[in-house]
């Protein structure tokens, strides 16, 4: 398998050889690859998001294994992780354009250098992007999350992220996803254009580390829920040219949905902070409510009620103060007061080395 940092000859030689034979495949001037399939709205509904680079110190190829359907580097391997985050994002993409999926595909570039090639489209195409009502990257560790936040801002409305976890539901009943607070990938870039900008769970686990694993059955399971995603089903609610600025702290723990460290200072999400355990219970008896059993309990899923006398419930944890002193310093403000701020708080995310995606 290639080691890819970013621009390196095993990244340039990675694209050419797996992407190059793909049909109708074009690269734009930032070195994205793309392939759009399908005709007018087919191909214009969901933008599908991947990066070929990979974190790895030193480019070139290394020798991974497989045990049962989990893939991690050989033992006593020197490279410096395995780089599923986001090989797995790839193969997605280029399995589904195999299986003539419709949609347009970016194979984006230097994602792990800080979105090169994304942030360079969001400046030099709005206007091409502008037809995408919905940008999905397949970029997320675990198996069950659906960004609704990145870079301290909502990219993705809670109504269009409960219809893609019911639509994938629906599409493969083995998937169990919800939505989540992230970090960063390259669909945070296209947020001022396209409404819904979401990441999705790939099955990769302890990305740019060396215990990195990836999960092929996971892996498959998911490409057979997207080969046949309803993506008319979802949801388009969130005003891309307003920025929801609710502002968490970047520490995840990718895999529990805790909450790791609350040590700091920082207003917390509206609706997805695990703070307790109590918490993490109600959301679990959510799920269930909302995304389960489609066949026979799918009235149930629009069932509300329940929903709101657990938001209730919790109101006592509510970090009040927290969230008042959020109130004060953030607003929901149009995009283009709050514009100078998303870099800012990109770079420092990155200065603190803390985990993407
Ligand atoms: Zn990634």
């Amino acid at each position: 398998m290639y080691a890819r940092p970013h621009g390196s000859p095993a990244d340039l030689e990675f694209r050419r050889r797996y992407l190059g034979p793909l049909p109708g495949v074009t690269e734009d001037r930032h070195k994205n690859v793309i392939v759009r399939q399908g005709q007018g709205d087919d191909a214009n509904r969901v933008l599908w998001s991947c990066h070929t680079d990979t974190v790895h110190h030193h480019a070139g190829r290394q020798t991974i294994i497989r045990t049962g359907d989990t893939y991690r580097l050989a033992n006593g391997s020197k490279s410096s992780c395995l780089g599923a985050d986001d090989t797995v994002g790839v193969w997605l993409l280029v399995q589904l354009i195999r299986r003539g999926v419709p949609g347009t595909y970016v194979f984006h570039y230097g994602e792990e250098s800080g979105g090169i090639g994304s942030s360079a489209l969001a400046k030099s195409d709005p206007v091409w992007l502008e037809r995408f009502p919905i940008a999905i990257a397949l970029d997320r560790a675990g198996q069950h999350d659906i960004i609704t936040h990145q870079s301290c801002f909502r990219t993705a409305s809670d109504a269009f992220a409960d219809s893609l976890a019911v639509a994938l539901g629906q599409a493969n009943p083995v998937l169990r996803y919800s939505p989540s607070p992230g970090v960063y990938t390259d669909t945070a870039e296209y947020a001022d254009i396209i409404p819904e900008c979401t990441n999705l769970s790939v099955g990769y686990l302890g990305q740019h580390s060396k215990d990195e694993t990836a999960d092929y059955a996971f892996a498959c399971q998911l490409l057979e829920a997207l080969t046949v995603l309803d993506v008319r089903a979802l949801k388009v609610e969130r005003d891309p040219t307003v920025a929801d600025v609710e502002p968490f702290w970047s520490s995840w723990d990718d895999h529990t949905w805790r909450l790791k460290d609350d040590d700091h200072d920082l207003p917390l999400p509206r609706k997805h902070a695990y703070l307790t355990d109590e918490y993490a219970e109600v959301q679990d008896s959510l799920w269930l409510d909302r995304y389960s059993g489609y066949g026979d309990r799918y009235d149930q899923i629009q069932e509300e009620d329940r929903l709101e006398r657990a938001w209730a419930s919790l109101k006592d944890y509510r970090l009040t103060s927290l969230r008042e002193a959020a109130a004060r310093s953030y607003h929901t403000a149009p995009a283009t007061r709050l514009k100078k701020r998303r870099p800012a708080l990109f770079r420092g995310s990155r200065l603190l080395n803390w985990r993407t995606h």
